[in-house]
């Protein structure tokens, strides 16, 4: 089958022919529809330090999609052969105490698809019957197959009560952007955002951001007085891994905010903790999504009208995936969906 490789661990992918896999007992064959390229896939693209020391070579990757069950292990139950499908990335050991406890987002020996084990830039992905998530009708192949980072946006922006409240995101991401619309939608007052990328600002905009700041040429705490926001935010998305941003937001929010925290930020980076300590902020660190929590929930939100279907400004054949990637090096766009059919 046809699958996009990492071969030689050196920058770039290529499309080349890998052997179809074989599905165990617990399994399911999906057969790929579409595709979309996550930052994760371009730090594989670019193999910089975080990859050369975690993805194999050679092994194709890959981690949000949206296919069609086509072979299903003999102790499977629940699917059937057709059932469209995406699927949840991390796939959790099932015996260390937060798997028993159902808070398979905490187990502490996961393993990713397209970053540990094979991935979905592949005509055929096998998947764990137990990590397949059916789409159901109402929602479209493209919607389905970024799943992942939109269940990135859920988990965060679901993590604190935000009705009534003032929120600051920073970073204007796909990841970043999406947390805007599901923020509004939810019944937040003010939804700020910040990045210093015009581009994703403007389709922050169109998202419904109350202000989307560009914080190389305006200051937050100005953008504040203008919304007459005279004490703070009360919850804080951190969604950019940018050293400077986190502590922007430190600095601006409301004394007993909330923080989570999604964007990876440097290891060694360093904040001001008496913002910490003094205000009384909660911080949370937020890895993936909940299983199966935030996936039911993004299935809601979706059917009780949250649209993010503007994040997805690029489509491609796989066969012209290097566009795909350059339209997402470019940083001039939202989602790149490729599909495979
Ligand atoms: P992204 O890299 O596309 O978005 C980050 C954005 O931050 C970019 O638009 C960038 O211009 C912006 N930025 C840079 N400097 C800034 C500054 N000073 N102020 C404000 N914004 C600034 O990433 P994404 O795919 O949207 O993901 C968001 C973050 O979440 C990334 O750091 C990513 O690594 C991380 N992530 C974490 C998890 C997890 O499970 N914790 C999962 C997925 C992604
Ligand atoms: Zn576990």
């Amino acid at each position: 089958m046809k699958a996009l490789s990492k071969l030689t661990a050196m920058p770039g992918l290529t499309m080349n022919q890998v052997e179809k896999p074989a599905i165990g007992h617990n399994d399911l064959l999906i057969k790929i529809k579409k595709t979309a390229i996550c930052g994760t896939d371009i730090h594989i693209w670019k193999w910089d330090e975080w990859a050369q020391k975690t993805i194999p070579v050679p092994m194709h990757v890959g981690h949000e999609y949206v296919g069609t069950v086509v072979e299903i292990g003999s102790e499977v139950q629940g699917f059937k052969i057709g059932d469209r499908v995406s699927g949840e990335g991390h796939i959790t050991c099932g015996h260390c105490r937060n798997c028993r406890a159902g808070r398979r987002h905490l187990c502490r020996n996961t393993v990713g698809v397209g970053v540990n084990r094979p991935g979905a830039f592949a005509e055929y992905l096998v998947l764990p019957a137990f990590n397949a998530f059916p789409i159901p009708d109402d929602i479209s192949d493209d919607l389905a197959a970024i799943f992942d980072p939109f269940g990135n946006a859920v988990h965060t922006a679901l993590s604190f009560n935000m009705v009534g409240e003032d929120v600051l995101i920073t970073g204007a991401g796909p990841i970043g952007i999406m947390a805007v619309a599901i923020a509004k939608h939810v019944g937040a007052r003010h939804v700020v955002i910040t990045d210093v990328n015009e581009y994703r600002l403007d389709l922050a905009r169109k998202m419904g951001a109350t202000r989307a700041v560009n914080v190389l040429n305006e200051d937050l705490k100005d953008v504040m007085s203008d919304l007459k926001m005279t004490e703070g935010f009360d919850v804080g998305l951190e969604m950019s891994g940018n050293p400077q941003a986190f502590r922007s937001m430190l600095e601006t929010m409301q004394h007993g905010g909330k923080v989570a925290l999604l964007g990876i930020p440097p290891a060694d980076t360093a904040i001001d903790w008496n913002q910490v300590i003094f205000k009384g902020l909660e911080i949370k660190g937020i890895y993936g999504r909940e299983m199966f929590e935030t996936w039911y929930k993004m299935v809601a939100l979706i059917q009780s009208g949250l649209d993010i279907t503007p994040i997805i400004t690029h489509h491609f054949h796989v066969d012209e995936f290097e566009q795909g990637f350059e339209a997402m090096l470019s940083g001039q766009s939202g989602k790149v969906i490729l599909s495979w059919e």
